[in-house]
């Protein structure tokens, strides 16, 4: 064997990041892997039902002398920071029902059983002993890298922040700031809005002449100008600065379209019930904090039968449920890519940066919500859309499409429709 088959053990390297004075152990086993692994962080044969199980999850008694896993067994979960994590598991022995920490714990705490002398090792491997355990719990940790963090230190780690208040972001303010952005050339041909987004909201939407379309949050008004070329009586409705530049473009060029700055949430109090004829609300629900009552007003303003279409960014696949990790995170090429979900039912409200300097605020939500607020207001789902990037989107834009938005939704559109009491 030359040196260069030989590979550090991956715990035993990471674990030395927070305890310098760890041995870096070779790895035998899964050397190909990203995780290559020494003989003493690989796998123990549990006494009972002789299954190899990693070493976090069985446990060594040291009074019978047996090893029990945690399918044997009812583990517990004991929170505690040390090395590279924030908990571990505790697994009764099979034999004396006395709990026992599993090994990656009982290795931190010199109970394992090559610390202890209980086993002989039968491969090369030297044995760590925590002498120093008192000064690393105090210590700065050079890298913090316990639970979830850890693996996503693999990639780009999520820059989104979850707000217990909202004492110092609004809605309205985040959009007056983000305005610049959205009313720039830059944001005009944005990739996803024009290739994905636009095309399938026009689709659902299927405009005709002459109909009263109400475009809730209509910002700096693409849709509502769309839709007044094409022959609808359009009103525009946002609360931000965005509905500004909408008002500059009506003067410019007129369409009859009437815009008016005011929330979704005051829709009823300034229109009839059963006016519109089909309702349209673009990437704008899930930063409305009362969804609720914004779906209860719009179906109180549309016509019976009319049409309700909205497209958010998808509860599941987007952020902050999920998000996407390189290895390694500065590669361009998307195989190197990879999703991974975070927290689908946090509905906290979240600040997203999306590489400009203002952050949105999100209020993040699982798609049951919607659905069952459109129920509740008396609005049929009759499609669903989660735009897939086509062939040609894919060869046009490979780096944000190509196993990007042609394997996973970025984008979930509903389109429903008012229900007749007749
Ligand atoms: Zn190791
Ligand atoms: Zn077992
Ligand atoms: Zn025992």
């Amino acid at each position: 064997m030359t040196s260069s088959e030989y590979v550090t053990c991956f715990y035993c390297s990471e674990y030395a990041k927070i305890a310098t004075d760890y041995p870096q152990n070779f790895a035998y086993h899964e050397k190909e892997s990203f995780t290559p692994r020494c003989f003493l962080h690989w796998q123990y044969e549990c006494s009972k039902c002789g299954k190899e199980t990693h070493f976090n999850g069985i446990a060594w008694c040291s009074d019978c002398k047996v090893f029990t896993c945690l399918r044997c067994v009812e583990e517990k979960m004991v929170r505690k920071e040390f090395l590279i994590y924030d908990y571990y598991y505790n697994i009764p022995c099979h034999k004396c029902n006395s709990p026992n920490p599993a090994l990656d714990f009982a290795e931190y705490d010199g109970q394992h059983p090559f610390q202890i002398g209980d086993l002989i090792p039968k491969e090369d491997v030297v044995i760590w002993m925590p002498i120093y355990k008192e000064e690393l719990k105090s210590q700065e940790f050079p890298h913090r890298s316990w639970g979830s963090e850890r693996i996503l230190a693999l990639g780009k780690a999520p820059k989104h922040t979850r707000l217990d208040s909202l004492d110092d972001y609004t809605p309205k303010s985040t959009w007056d700031k983000m305005a610049q952005f959205w009313i720039s050339p830059e944001a005009e041909g944005e990739y996803h809005h024009t290739n994905l987004i636009l095309p399938e909201v026009y689709r659902l939407l299927d405009t005709q002449k002459d109909e009263i379309i109400l475009d809730v949050a209509c910002g700096e008004g693409t849709v509502a100008r769309y839709l007044a070329k094409h022959g609808a009586k359009v009103t525009g409705i946002d609360i931000s600065k965005m509905i500004d530049r909408a008002m500059e473009s009506e003067h410019e060029d007129k369409l009859g379209i009437q815009y008016l700055k005011m929330s979704a949430e005051e829709l009823s109090n300034e229109f009839e019930t059963a006016i519109f004829d089909k309702v349209i609300c673009n990437m704008a629900l899930m930063d409305i904090a009362d969804y609720k009552t914004t779906i209860k007003n719009i179906s109180h303003v549309l016509k019976e039968e009319g049409i309700f279409v909205f497209s958010i960014t998808h509860p599941a696949f987007a952020w902050p449920a999920t998000t996407s990790m390189r290895v390694p995170p500065d590669s361009q090429r998307n195989e190197d890519k990879r999703k991974i979900a975070l927290d689908y039912f946090d509905e906290r409200p979240t600040l997203l940066p999306f590489g400009w300097e203002t952050p949105s605020l999100a209020f993040p939500r699982p798609i049951s919500n919607y659905v069952n607020e459109l129920v509740k207001n008396d609005l049929e789902i009759i499609e669903m859309s989660e735009p897939k990037a086509s062939k040609e989107i894919v060869e046009k834009y490979p780096r944000q499409a190509y196993m990007d938005n042609d394997t996973l939704p970025d984008f979930l559109m509903i389109k429903t429709k008012k229900k007749s009491t007749n």
